[in-house]
């Protein structure tokens, strides 16, 4: 199956990222002004594992599978435009303004070329 996936996606997809990485660095502050042990005990198996899921910049586990890097492969897998192979929006018209498909949506088929009016 073709990749639908579109770069609006992929833009709001590291949005996502960043507000999981704000929303982690607001619990940990809460976590460092509980117990010391319980402190440490989230930094080595929860925070650990959250923070290193995202970046990788966390020293607790390779950074093959992060979500950044599933980022990546989908900035991979974006479909570009059939005419002048730019990026696609959301409803999978043609970003470049000077394109003669910027008016035009494709998501038809995939081995369809969209039709200029
Ligand atoms: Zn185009």
């Amino acid at each position: 199956m073709t990749p639908k996936v579109t770069a609006a996606q992929v833009k709001r997809f590291r949005e996502i990222i960043g507000e999981i990485k704000e929303l982690m660095d607001e619990a940990k502050g809460i976590i460092r002004d509980g117990p010391r042990i319980t402190y440490e005990r989230a930094k080595a198996y929860p925070l650990g594992h959250i923070y290193s899921s995202l970046d990788g910049d966390s020293e607790y586990l390779g950074e093959n599978c992060t979500l950044d890097a599933i980022a990546d492969e989908l900035e991979d897998a974006v479909t570009p435009c059939k005419k002048c192979g730019s990026p696609l929006d959301e409803d999978q018209f043609c970003t470049d303004e000077t394109c003669p498909f910027h008016e035009i949506s494709q998501d038809d088929e995939p081995d369809t070329e969209p039709k200029l009016s």
